[in-house]
């Protein structure tokens, strides 16, 4: 195997090097990177790149993230940002059929990108900056046009001989760049570093039409159309007291055209007073707790304000019971929690965070109830059951965990949070070859297929004669097979063609 791509980046530390790195490991041929011989992309395809190319892409770069330490894996706020997400799809009918998936990046800056695929990322920094829910909405929007719109795919097609590794490889340093500029470009050239961001950064046009595309969605989602004009002027705001612009318009360049156009444009739609949703303030306080945790001031000042009746705001308030709960006082935390849970009945949100801190508070037969009562109005709330599930296997009765579990496997078989959450309970359950297919499916999700194999095997192998389940894990090994096939094929090619 050659050597990986990260010896020649030694300082290249950020996530999207650490996930390139982590891609070649996993496949050599992306290893040959600079190779010139490998086959142009979309050359069996004909010109073009195709959408399941486009789709393989992404997906190899997502398999890493999944399994960094820089993704938000917090059900609350991953839960939250798929929902603001499909919102905004669900109102452009070019984004029919296409599959999405947002997810949250924990990092300070503030940064958006789409991936190949439908993957869009946001980097943390982003959501605690946005001062309204529609602000973030209209980033999302402008992501999803992007992708829609097939701008990065259509760019990447532009480009003579492009090979998937050289794309990967550019994404991966470019957004590395873009958030720690020092270790990003310095391991390039200049001009390979310039080459290779006006691949990956839009073109004025794009931006223009992704703009257009976004406001339309934000206004037929019901959001406050002036928001986007409104989020770069925060942008503009946020680059004029320092000398490095918000990462996000190296990507996505900002002029003072755009944000006339953007207020312009605006002026065409329904003017719609939108209220941030109480979910927005909660989240935005969950990601601040967690940059917080440290940090004793912040905590005093909350301290006192609520001391002196000053702690007003939601946004204020959870923050406070987030840092008490970290600080392993419970029992005040559930105090502030239970009164805001009072004033917003039926909030999911606040529920499970009332559990996991009556969890931890080793009082979590009080909030079952509550818990059971809400599912019941609400029967797919991820959320929810994922928090029933937990209680169900502290109390020692994995049994009726993994039949929560089960009932909406289907609709979580993405999300590695419940599959772990599954296979916990079938082995505690004692059921073994249950509990092999559900961390089969969990390791195949994070792209660990050889451990993902192994695990299908035994499944199969300790099964017991139900036809359904030999059919079904069949199928999930035929499955990983391929994938490990399709890898050694890929590899043996490059090897072929680099000599
Ligand atoms: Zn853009």
């Amino acid at each position: 195997m050659k050597k990986p791509e990260k010896a020649r980046h030694p300082k290249l530390t950020s996530l999207l090097a650490f996930t390139l790195s982590m891609v070649i490991g996993l496949s050599p041929v992306l290893a040959t990177a600079a190779s010139k011989d490998l086959p142009k992309l979309g050359e069996a395809a004909g010109a073009t790149l195709s959408v399941a190319e486009e789709q393989m892409i992404g997906d190899r770069i997502m398999t890493q993230i999944r399994r960094s330490q820089y993704l938000m894996k917090d059900p609350l706020v991953t839960d939250y940002i798929q929902q603001l997400g499909h919102k905004l799809v669900a109102a452009n009918p070019d984004a029919l059929g296409r599959r999405f998936q947002f997810f949250i990046i924990q990092e300070s800056s503030i940064n958006a990108f789409a991936l190949p695929g439908g993957y869009i990322g946001i980097h943390s920094g982003l959501i605690t900056e946005s001062q309204s829910e529609s602000e973030l909405a209209s980033v999302l929007g402008h992501e999803v046009a992007h992708v829609t719109q097939r701008h990065l795919a259509r760019r990447l097609e532009q480009q003579d001989k492009i090979s998937i590794p050289t794309i990967l490889g550019v994404i991966a340093s470019v957004i590395a760049a873009t958030q720690d500029p020092e270790a990003g470009i310095a391991g390039m050239s200049a001009t390979q570093a310039a080459a290779q961001q006006s691949i990956i950064s839009h073109t004025r046009d794009n931006e223009e039409e992704a703009d257009r595309i976004g406001i339309t969605m934000l206004s037929s989602a019901g959001f406050d159309v002036r928001a986007a004009a409104d989020f770069f002027e925060t942008l503009q705001q946020a680059s004029r007291y320092t000398q490095k612009p918000p990462e996000i318009l190296l990507t996505h360049p900002l002029s003072r055209n755009r944000i006339a156009a953007a207020r312009e444009r605006s002026q065409m739609y329904p003017q719609i007073e939108y209220q941030s949703s109480v979910d927005y303030y909660l989240v935005k306080a969950r990601i601040k707790s967690t940059e917080l945790i440290n940090s004793e001031d912040s905590l005093r000042l909350l301290e006192k304000k609520y001391s002196n009746r000053q702690l007003t705001s939601i946004e204020d308030r959870y923050l406070y019971a987030e840092l008490l709960k970290s600080k392993g006082k419970t029992q005040k935390a559930l105090t502030v929690l239970t009164d805001l849970y009072k004033e917003h009945p039926d909030n999911h949100l606040l529920l499970f965070t009332l559990a996991e801190t009556h969890r931890l508070n080793k009082t979590s037969s009080v909030i079952l109830p509550e818990l059971t009562k809400q599912l019941a109005k609400t029967p797919g709330s991820t959320k929810l059951i994922l928090a029933t599930a937990q209680i169900y296997l502290d109390n020692k009765q994995p049994e009726e965990a993994e039949k929560l579990l089960l009932r909406y496997v289907d609709v979580n078989q993405h999300n590695p949070n419940y599959l772990y959450t599954l296979a916990e309970a079938q082995a505690q359950a004692g059921h073994t070859p249950e509990m092999h297919e559900t961390t089969g499916q969990y390791l195949l999700l994070l792209g660990d297929l050889r451990t993902a194999k192994k695990h299908f095997e035994l499944a199969l192998n300790s099964t017991s004669k139900d036809p359904y389940a030999q059919t079904r894990i069949q199928a999930r090994l035929e499955e990983v097979n391929k994938k490990i096939r399709e890898i050694l094929t890929e590899n043996a090619r490059s090897r072929f063609a680099t000599g």
